[in-house]
């Protein structure tokens, strides 16, 4: 019996029973099943094939924060919509959406901390906000952060993970760029370190600036670092890109990142760079 046959027969075929929801997830890497519990246990990084899952900035604070040392700070700050920008939807609501759907204001959580007792000002990105896309209040934390550390002269470790601007602010969005350099130039002269660590995706906008700025700078296993991503690239260049490309395996090799480091070394490597640079 062929499918038109059996459509007209009235013959379903059984409903697949699903899989319950956040139970079980498949991995991008070895498109292994994972249970999502045991993947959690293992920092979000897949013990079949080392894949490392996206993660919020919540968890990473616990990656690398001393259990209750950091404090957040501007978590109040969020974005305005002076350009009453709207695409399929009002920036507002969009906007509205994601602090709903993340219960973030911003796709970055700033504050201070320790890191096996070494105090620091630290910021984490959040890829599940906008992308991790980079507005005026993304620029402005990170700024305000940078003013923190020089006044308590602390040394500064931002984690990165970004779609780059944020479109719906257009030039305001750009002009973060220029305005996080500029004040990481202020840390820098006053002899503070900068360590950057970039996570999967790290492009654009965020790359372009802050983010390639670090005295050191470091990336974890087969993060894609490039300036766009890649419907962006076919669309400009006409070509299409490899699957994966680029890592930052790849990134290493030519010179731009100091070293690729695994999610679990992630912790005591920061520690030691603290130890050293300061
Ligand atoms: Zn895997």
């Amino acid at each position: 019996m062929n499918w038109f046959e059996r459509m007209k027969s009235g013959f379903r075929t059984r409903k697949k029973k699903g899989l319950p929801d956040g139970v079980w997830i498949k991995c991008d890497g070895c498109e292994e099943l994972l249970y999502q519990k045991e993947l959690e246990k293992n920092l979000r990084v897949c013990p079949k094939c080392d894949y490392h899952f996206r993660t919020s900035s919540k968890e990473y604070l616990n990656i690398l924060a001393d259990e209750d040392s950091f404090q957040v700070i501007n978590a109040e700050m969020t974005s305005v919509d002076p350009l009453n920008f709207k695409d399929v939807k009002r920036y507002t609501d969009r906007f509205k959406e994601y602090v709903k759907r993340t219960g973030e204001n911003s796709a970055i959580l700033t504050g201070v901390g320790k890191i096996n007792g070494h105090s620091l000002a630290l910021a984490v990105m959040d890829f599940s906000f906008i992308g991790g896309s980079m507005g005026s209040v993304v620029g402005e934390k990170v700024v305000r952060l940078i003013n923190t550390a020089i006044e308590n002269r602390l040394p500064l470790v931002i984690v990165s993970t970004s779609g780059g601007a944020r479109m719906q602010e257009s030039a305001l969005s750009l002009m973060q760029m220029a305005k996080t350099s500029a004040n990481l130039f202020r840390l820098s002269q006053q002899g503070l370190p900068y360590i950057s660590v970039l996570v999967n995706p790290c492009t654009a906008g965020v790359l372009a600036s802050f983010a390639s700025l670090g005295d050191i700078t470091i990336a974890e296993p087969k993060t894609l670092i490039r300036f766009s991503g890649p419907r962006v690239t076919k669309e400009t260049t006409g070509e299409e890109m490899p699957p994966g490309f680029q890592p930052a395996e790849a990134v290493l090799e030519h010179g731009f990142l100091d070293m690729v480091v695994h999610r679990k070394d992630l912790k005591a490597t920061l520690t030691n760079l603290i130890k050293l640079l300061t």
